[in-house]
């Protein structure tokens, strides 16, 4: 009978630790889906760039991001020759 309460305490202590788990990893999942983890591309030299820490420039009503300023700068130049 013992025995029975002892598996029956650690099945218990099992599925918290599980379910404590798998919600850190949801929550780590989550997390970088939110803004400021989220990468955005660079439209002219292709490369993937933090959107925290991206030069953000708005062009024609849409907001384009760059890895510099010399992107949205060469981007501008493109979009008016
Ligand atoms: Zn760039």
């Amino acid at each position: 009978m013992y025995r029975l309460i002892l598996i029956v305490g650690l099945l218990v202590v099992a599925y918290f630790l599980l379910r404590s788990a798998i919600r850190e990893f949801r929550g780590r999942k989550d997390q970088t889906l939110t803004d400021k983890n989220l990468m955005v591309q660079d439209p002219v030299c292709r490369m993937y760039v933090p959107r925290e820490s991206a030069v953000a420039a708005s062009i024609g009503g849409q907001t384009y991001y760059f890895c510099s300023r010399d992107c949205a700068d060469t981007f501008q130049k493109q979009l008016s020759s």
